[in-house]
């Protein structure tokens, strides 16, 4: 038999988490974002499972946009950092992406462009206080009229990021909104300010196009607690099996450094998964994993293949029994709060040599 670590990716789950994020924003479009390889989830069945609900997708780099188009996905899809060479422009045109110009460099690039047959949709990128990429406020009106004056250029959608959205208490949303309006007043064309937690915490930030991202995955947004009202789904489960069970005495220490110790005479399972997967080497002694569907607790340091567990609260454990280590029945954010993370570097996380099965 072969290594049981296994993914779960549950698609209709991510279709219900993009419902969720329409309930919330009924009026705005959607443009989900699906970089990073789905935030781990395998970019094409989530395309795929997406693409007769959203009416765009976001991702970060070229060979991800090429391989959506490839598998003949039609929708708009947008590449959040543009381009980064010209050699790019001729690919980006031929496939008819869209871009965002978020820097001078890129401006000068698309001048020296000969006018062409397809045209580009961009979406000029404002810094309202981020500081990571985009225009300052002062510059977007003259960047605007560049755009506006390139052949090269079929619409200008403006958009800026937010930095702080996922703390509901924090005034900088705010700030970076009222920014945003100011600089933008006088200019015409679609907005796109939210992401997930704009969309389901931050309604004066829901402008024409929101940009899902975790929510989708059915990751929480925020750094505490979530309303009520939403319900988000896990869209990945991480399981394995155990593959060994063990009865040890008071005293014996657990893997690594021997950094835990049996409180008293007890079992401990061993479960085949480890950092090689994707599980955290953060995670402490204490992370809650599933053992039949039963809570029990990481005893040990976490090795590349394998972790140990204190069975004291799973009598009866045995040798093949399933081990959730987040996803259904288990929040992966609290599993990120134990390895002092998020969710989205959990799931990003997750190795090839684990196997993905969809669950339709
Ligand atoms: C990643 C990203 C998003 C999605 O963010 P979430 O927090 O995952 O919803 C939205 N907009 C931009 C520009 C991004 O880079």
């Amino acid at each position: 038999m072969s290594r049981a670590a296994q993914a779960i990716i549950n698609l209709p789950a991510l279709v219900h988490n993009l419902q969720q994020a329409k309930a919330a924003a009924p009026t705005s479009k959607t443009l989900a974002v699906i970089k990073a390889n789905g935030y781990g989830h395998g970019i094409l069945r989530v395309a795929r499972a997406l693409s007769h609900h959203t009416d765009s997708f976001a991702v970060a780099s070229l060979e991800e946009a090429v391989e959506l188009r490839d598998a003949g996905i039609q929708k708009p899809i947008v590449l959040l950092e543009g381009f980064f060479e010209a050699g790019e422009l001729s690919v980006i045109l031929h496939h008819g992406l869209d871009i965002v110009v978020h820097h001078r460099a890129q401006l000068e690039v698309l001048k020296q462009q000969k006018p062409a047959d397809a045209k580009l949709n961009v979406w000029l990128k404002v810094d309202t206080g981020m500081h990571r990429l985009g225009f300052g406020p002062q510059e977007v009106k003259t960047v605007w009229n560049d755009l506006k004056a390139n052949a090269l250029v079929e619409s200008i959608t403006l958009m800026t990021h937010l930095a702080n959205a996922d703390d509901r208490q924090d005034s900088y949303t705010s700030t970076q909104l009222q920014r945003f309006d100011q600089c933008t007043q006088d200019l015409p064309g679609p907005r796109s300010i939210a992401n997930s937690a704009g969309i389901l915490g931050w309604s004066a930030t829901h402008a024409d196009i929101n940009r899902p991202g975790i929510l989708l995955y059915g990751g929480n947004p925020f750094n505490i607690g979530i309303d009520a009202d939403v319900d988000l789904k896990p869209v990945m489960t991480l399981q394995t099996q155990l593959i060994a069970v063990h009865q040890y005495q008071k005293g014996d220490p657990i893997g690594y450094g021997g950094v835990w110790q049996c409180p008293q005479d007890m079992p401990v399972g061993v479960a085949a998964i480890g950092y090689g997967d994707g599980y955290p080497r953060h995670a402490g002694s204490g992370t809650p994993v599933l053992v039949n569907g039963k809570r029990a607790q990481l005893a040990g340091r976490v090795s590349m293949d394998m972790i140990g567990i204190d069975l004291r609260n799973t009598p009866g454990a045995q040798v093949g029994d399933p081990v959730i280590l987040w996803g259904e029945g288990l929040p992966i954010d609290e599993i990120a709060r134990c390895a002092s993370t998020i969710s989205y570097e959990l799931m990003c996380g997750v190795t090839q040599r684990v196997k993905f099965v969809e669950k339709t």
